[in-house]
């Protein structure tokens, strides 16, 4: 595939997963401390209910609207207070205008502000981002962390530093013992990372390495996306694939192989059955890493 094909085929991603979210019912995971998982929308978000309101994490896409209505609907009555954004990408942001109209306000580290006010272009996927209208940009925004308490939850805002961005938060829920990882865990499938704003494998293995310290074998991890409903385990196998597929790459690339010699030799072969299966192929993964090593 040439550099050509494989940006076209990127970009033509980005449009597939917006038309996507319109057709599918979502899909609700009860967790427990009333807390469920919304899935079918972009990227996976939790819901908090209760007296003071829906506290969302993620926003999904624009274009769910209906279906999120009716799924926070079923959940409890609303409104929406609060929205915090993991990161800036679309398929976590999209729906931040909408929810900020019902009633949200949104929190978000600030480089995820900052990408959300300016065009942004994001080079792997041969795509530029245009500004959310001023209501769906957040209005609440932190450096290294936050704490909030809702709806008798005490919730843990912090910033990984660079790891799939260089704005991305783990949001931390500690009675119910739960944490979103946002878009630095993807459950059984190869993770984009975005070096346009910040991100690299080595900040994805250090970010799984944070999830890893921070967590149990007692606590749900959701994660930004693959199977919402994940435990400590299945995060450590994501930080063990991240780690065999650099340490080849690297290998590779020291030998003085090009970009497209080391996809075609094949570095993540041993990985490819389990995690090779969603919208980051196997040789697209390949090129992430390759550029970060
Ligand atoms: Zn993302």
């Amino acid at each position: 595939m040439s550099p050509r094909e494989a940006f076209a085929e990127a970009r033509g991603l980005v449009s597939l997963i917006k038309d996507s979210a319109a057709i599918p019912p979502i899909v609700i995971h009860k967790l427990r401390g009333n807390i469920s998982v919304l899935e079918g929308s972009g990227g996976n978000i939790a819901v908090l209910t209760g007296p003071d309101g829906q506290v969302l994490v993620d926003a999904g896409i624009g274009v769910s609207r209906p279906q999120i209505t009716k799924a926070l609907a079923a959940l409890s009555a609303g409104p929406v207070t609060h929205l915090i954004n993991t990161h800036w990408h679309f398929d976590h942001a999209d729906g931040n205008a909408w929810l900020h109209s019902v009633g949200a306000r949104i929190i978000a580290q600030e480089n995820t502000r900052k990408y959300l006010s300016q065009v942004q272009r994001v080079e792997d996927w041969d795509y530029n981002f245009t500004p959310l209208s001023p209501g769906g940009i957040p209005s609440d925004v932190f450096a290294s962390e936050r704490s909030l308490k809702l709806n008798a939850a005490s919730i843990e805002l912090r910033h990984y530093g660079p790891a799939h961005t260089d704005g991305d938060i783990s949001v931390t829920f500690a009675e119910a013992d739960i944490l979103h990882a946002g878009d630095t865990y993807w459950n059984g499938i190869y993770p984009f990372i975005d070096y346009s704003t910040g991100g690299s494998i080595d900040g994805m293995i250090a970010a799984s390495d944070a999830n890893l310290a921070a967590t149990t074998d007692q606590t749900i991890i959701i994660p930004g996306h693959g199977r919402p409903v994940s435990s400590r385990a299945e995060l450590k196998q994501f930080r063990d694939m991240l780690v065999g597929i650099r340490d080849n790459v690297a290998e590779l690339k020291m030998q003085g192989r090009s970009r497209d010699e080391t996809v075609a030799a094949k570095p993540t072969a041993a990985f490819d059955a389990e995690w090779g299966n969603f919208v980051i192929d196997p040789g697209f993964f390949t090129r992430l890493v390759y550029e970060g090593v």
